[in-house]
C-alpha cells in the first residue's frame, strides 16, 4: 500500500496560527519531516509515536540537501506511511513545496497541501502593519531578498516602485542595505516608511520602524537577525497606532509553567495570549496507584460514607480510572455527596457529569476541612502525601475521615541546566506554582542548592507559598486559589 504525503503550512510561529486542518494532519501523522522555522510549540503537537525527521536548514548551511528531502518523503510514502511535511509559514510561498511534490507526482504518490498563514502577512500584522490599506496602496508584492553567493540581487526595483504597492521582502536581512539602495536608486521617496519585523508572531518579536533611507543603519544598530520580514510602504506608518501585540500586558516577560504536562495547556495558553514568553517545564507527574487495595476497600464500603472528598483534578481522574477499571460509572457514587477543594476540581467532576455538592469559599485543604457540612463519615481520595491540614481540620470537628491515597506524585525530572541558569541569572523570572508538589518538582529540576533569591514564585495559595518559602523562594500569592486569580497576579506583577 502506498502512503500519502501532506504538505502542511505551520504558520509563522504563534502555535495558534496553525490551521485546524494542519493540526488534524499532524495528529494523524506517522512520520513528520520538519524545518528549522517550525516552532517548538507546534512540534509538541505531533503524536509521540510519530517518527520525527529534522531536515532544518540553517542559513548558509544546508544539513539535508533538497533532493535528499524529496527522496525521504518519497521513501517514507512508499513504505506506506502517512507522512506530514511541516513547513514554516505557507509551504508554497518561497517554501520549495512545489519541488517536493514533483518527485511524488512522478511516482504516483498521493499528496495534499494544507496552506499555512504566511509570515509575509502575519509578521507585519503582529507588528501593527496591515499590508494593504485603501488610503495608501492598491497592491501587495512579496519578493525574495535571497542573494545567491557572489551574485547581485535579481530584483527589478523600477518595476516594484512603479506599482506604488506595499513591498514585503522575505529572506532579506543580509541584503537589507542592497534592497533599500535599489529602491532609492529607482526613485522611491527617501522618506517612505519602512520596517523590519523580526521573529514575527513569537514572544521574541521585535518591530523596528524607520524610513527607506534610515532602515539599514537602524536595523544594523539593533542587530536584526533572520528570520525577519522587511516591509516598505505607507502602511508602515500605521504601526505605532495599530501595534497591539507589543502592548499585550505580558509582552517581553518570561513565565515558567510547572504544572504537569496534561494540565499545563490552559494556563500556558492564557499566558501566551497575554503576550508572555512561556517556558513549559512540567515538574511533576501524577500516576494513579494501581492496584490499590486501600482504594478498593474504601470503594466497596462507599455507602458507609456521607462525603467523598476530592482535592485535585488528578484525584478525580484517578477515581474515574478506578471506576472504569471496575466496569462501573458515575452511578456507583449515588450514595455519597461530593466535595471539591476548588473550581478546578469541581470542573473535573463536571467533566464526568458530576456536580460538586460542596466547594469551600477559600480553596484550600484547611478551609475544606473546616467548612465541610457536618454529617457522617468522610472518605478523602487524594495524593499519597496530601496536606495534613484537611485531616487535622476534620479531626478538630470530630468528623471521622478515611484518608486514602489514590495517586502518587512523581518528582523524577531530569535536571535542567537551562532552567537553573535562567533562575539564577534572570532577575524577576516568574515561575508559577499551582500546588506544593509543583514547588518540590521545580526544586528537584533546578537543584536544591541553586540560588532562588532572584526569581519570584507566583503561588496559587498559602500552602504552596509556604512550601516555596522553605526553599528561600521569594513569593507572591494569588488572592484566591484559581487559575484566574493566578493569571491576574502575574499581570499585576510585571
Ligand atoms: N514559507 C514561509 C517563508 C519561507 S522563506 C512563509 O510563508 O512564511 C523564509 C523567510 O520567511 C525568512 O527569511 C523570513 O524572511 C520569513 N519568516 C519566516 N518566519 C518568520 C517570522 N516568524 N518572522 C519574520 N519573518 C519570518
Amino acid at each position: 500500500m502506498k502512503g500519502k504525503v501532506t504538505l502542511v503550512g505551520a504558520g509563522p510561529g504563534d502555535p495558534g496560527l496553525l490551521t485546524r486542518k494542519g493540526l488534524e494532519a499532524l495528529q494523524n501523522a506517522q512520520v513528520v519531516v520538519y524545518d528549522r522555522l517550525v516552532s517548538p510549540a507546534i512540534l509538541a503537537l505531533m503524536p509521540e509515536t510519530a517518527e520525527q525527521i529534522n531536515v532544518g536548514k540553517q542559513a548558509a548551511r544546508h544539513p539535508v540537501p533538497q533532493d535528499q528531502i524529496n527522496q525521504i518523503l518519497l521513501d517514507k510514502a512508499l513504505e506506506g506511511k502517512n507522512v506530514v511535511r511541516l513547513k514554516g509559514g505557507d509551504p508554497f510561498l518561497f517554501g520549495r513545496g512545489g519541488e517536493e511534490l514533483e518527485l511524488l507526482a512522478a511516482h504516483g504518490v498521493a499528496f495534499e497541501e494544507v496552506p499555512g498563514i504566511t509570515s509575509a502577512i502575519a509578521a507585519p500584522a503582529y507588528g501593527g502593519i496591515p499590508v494593504t490599506h485603501r488610503d495608501c496602496c492598491s497592491s501587495l508584492h512579496i519578493v525574495t531578498g535571497h542573494q545567491r553567493a557572489g551574485k547581485e540581487l535579481d530584483i527589478d526595483f523600477e518595476a516594484l516602485v512603479r506599482t506604488k504597492g506595499t513591498l514585503v521582502f522575505l529572506m532579506g536581512v543580509s541584503a537589507l542595505e542592497a534592497i533599500c539602495t535599489g529602491l532609492l536608486k529607482a526613485c522611491m521617496a527617501p522618506d517612505t516608511p519602512a520596517a523590519v519585523v523580526e521573529r514575527g508572531t513569537t514572544p521574541a518579536q521585535r518591530r523596528i520602524s524607520a524610513t527607506l533611507t534610515t532602515l539599514p543603519a537602524v536595523a544594523a544598530e539593533k542587530q536584526v537577525e533572520s528570520p525577519a520580514v522587511i516591509v516598505v510602504g505607507q502602511v508602515c506608518a500605521l504601526a505605532e497606532e495599530f501595534d497591539w501585540f507589543d502592548k499585550l500586558p505580558l509582552k517581553g516577560n518570561r513565565v515558567v509553567v510547572t504544572r504537569p504536562k496534561e494540565r499545563s495547556g490552559t494556563l500556558s495558553a492564557r499566558l501566551q495570549a497575554l503576550g508572555a514568553d512561556v517556558w513549559e517545564y512540567p515538574c511533576i507527574a501524577t500516576v494513579p496507584l494501581d492496584p490499590c487495595p486501600a482504594v478498593d476497600g474504601a470503594m466497596e464500603r462507599l455507602e458507609e460514607y456521607e462525603w467523598l472528598v476530592l482535592t485535585s483534578p488528578a484525584g478525580v481522574e484517578a477515581l474515574w480510572r478506578w471506576l472504569e477499571g471496575h466496569g462501573k460509572d458515575a452511578r456507583a457514587l449515588w450514595s455519597v455527596k461530593l466535595a471539591a477543594i476548588g473550581p478546578g476540581t469541581a470542573r473535573a467532576l463536571a467533566g464526568h457529569g458530576l456536580k460538586a455538592d460542596y466547594v469551600p469559599e477559600v480553596y484550600d485543604a484547611a478551609h475544606l476541612g473546616a467548612g465541610l457540612p457536618a454529617g457522617g463519615k468522610v472518605l478523602a481520595l487524594r495524593a499519597e502525601e496530601g496536606s495534613p491540614a484537611l485531616t487535622e481540620a476534620l479531626a478538630k470537628r470530630n468528623i471521622p475521615c478515611d484518608d486514602v491515597a489514590s495517586y502518587r506524585t512523581l518528582y523524577e525530572n531530569p535536571r535542567s541546566q537551562k532552567l537553573r541558569e535562567a533562575v539564577e541569572s534572570q532577575a524577576g523570572l516568574l515561575v508559577t506554582f499551582t500546588s506544593a508538589s509543583t514547588v518540590k518538582g521545580f526544586v528537584s529540576t533546578v537543584g536544591e542548592d541553586a540560588d532562588f533569591s532572584r526569581m519570584v514564585g507566583m503561588c496559587i495559595g498559602a500552602q504552596t507559598a509556604a512550601e516555596a518559602r522553605n526553599y528561600g523562594i521569594p513569593v507572591r500569592v494569588a488572592r484566591e486559589a484559581t487559575m484566574d486569580a493566578l493569571v491576574e497576579l502575574i499581570v499585576e506583577g510585571v
